[in-house]
């Protein structure tokens, strides 16, 4: 027997199957502004190219100005809206996207209902289904008494600062509303929970000196080997420390700690190291607290370099909350049921790997989910696609959510 949901799901994906073509050319279109980030190139070219066609779709939207970051060019964050409802559901996404390993990523090619194309999974194709879906919930009544805020966002892939770390500093996310759903590539699960993270970049100071004379010197590379040996130890032991949440891949399921994934010494091969740095970068899970965690890799740092007598100090880059969202919460609940009206079987709730903007969210305690139609496996990748027909069903996941999520 069709429920209330199967019925919309059904209404939705007729109602969306006449835009198809528009949805998939419009990705084409917006796969082909180069937006790679770092250095975050074009981002104001995009966000008014998106005003555009979000103000032809009758999303009211609106180009907030960020002040500068980084070498973010024109760093902003699209604001639309859909529908005039209390209750805020706000549909979530990024246009910044990972450097290409190849410019052709940038002149997307559509065919056999595939778009391949830097961006197109991750997440350019689920701004699109967004976008879409949004409509379709207005254009088909679902909305009611709700409406759906779009918040497009310029740096996720570096950090989120001037994006949706942008949003939570200037107020604009509203601790009441019903629930965040954003765009990224997790087809065909959910991520309900994310990772906290801290980047740090360790310096160590010595003292230069001729190789000829390199007893009066103090090399910098030797104390940067020996500080970094407990914290290869503490990376294992980190490992060890799985999370309880489900994860897709259960050999992933214990805190990650790269120690090393940058480093550097020295001026020339013929001179002792007068300084050398390296990076460490942690994905801590959820039952892990971000202070006691910057704490731990402190500690190890500075016990090591008092062992040895050297001279070191720590940058902090990136310190991020980990974030879990109730899975047994209404919300979940309606998530789940939209996605199996739409796709047929339900899709599990796991933790994301990495760090995502769910947390910013999260954070103010709302319902944050990442939901989107492309595929983790080949984001970030040489041959990124995402297929048409996801798209399509993605934006009837979007449209039946919003339509039952908080009713
Ligand atoms: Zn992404």
């Amino acid at each position: 027997m069709l429920t209330p949901v199967d019925r919309r799901a059904a209404e939705a994906l007729a109602w969306l199957e006449p835009h198809a073509a528009a949805m998939a050319e419009l990705v084409v279109e917006l796969v082909g502004l180069d937006t790679e980030n770092p250095p975050g190139r074009g981002l104001g070219r995009f966000a008014r190219s998106l005003e555009g066609t979000m103000e032809a779709l009758g999303c009211s939207p609106e180009i907030v100005e960020v002040a500068s970051h980084a070498a973010l060019e024109d760093p902003c964050v699209v604001i639309g809206s859909v529908g005039d409802g209390a209750g805020t559901i706000y549909f979530h996404g990024h246009f910044d996207v990972v450097p290409a390993q190849s410019r052709d990523q940038f002149r997307p090619v559509r065919a056999g209902r595939t778009i391949t194309g830097r961006g197109s999974a991750d997440m350019k194709g689920g701004l699109v289904s967004m976008l879409y879906g949004a409509i379709a919930a207005r254009e088909l009544g679902l909305l009611e008494d709700r409406r759906v805020v779009l918040h497009f966002v310029c740096d996720e892939e570096t950090g989120g600062h001037a994006g949706s770390g942008h949003l939570r500093d200037h107020e604009l996310i509203d601790s009441g509303a019903l629930a965040m759903v954003t765009a990224e590539p997790t087809a065909p699960v959910v991520w309900s929970a994310c990772r906290g993270a801290i980047t740090m970049r360790v310096h160590v100071r010595g003292r230069e000196a001729h190789v000829g004379q390199a007893h009066r010197g103090i090399n910098a590379f030797e104390h940067a080997t020996r500080i970094a040996e407990p914290l290869h130890r503490l990376a294992a032991e980190l490992r060890e420390r799985q999370t309880a949440i489900p994860m897709d891949d259960d050999d992933a399921a214990g805190s990650m700690l790269v120690v090393g994934g940058q480093a550097r010494a020295g001026a020339n091969f013929n001179v002792v190291p007068g300084e050398a740095w390296f990076s460490l970068d942690l994905r801590f899970n959820p039952e892990e607290e971000l202070d006691a965690m910057l704490g731990l890799l402190r500690r190890t740092v500075e016990e090591a370099a008092a062992e040895i007598g050297a001279d070191v100090t720590i940058d902090v880059l990136q310190a991020e909350p980990a974030a879990v969202t109730d899975v047994e919460s209404p919300t979940a609940l309606a998530l789940a049921r939209s996605i199996e009206a739409v796709e047929g079987t339900p899709a599990p709730f796991v933790l994301s790997p990495g760090n995502v903007d769910i947390r910013f969210y999260a954070q103010r305690g709302i319902p944050a989910f990442a939901y989107g139609p492309g595929r983790l496996d080949v984001s970030h990748g040489p041959n990124e696609r995402v297929s048409e027909d996801a798209l399509l069903r993605c934006a009837a996941v979007y449209a039946v959510f919003a339509g039952a999520v908080g009713s």
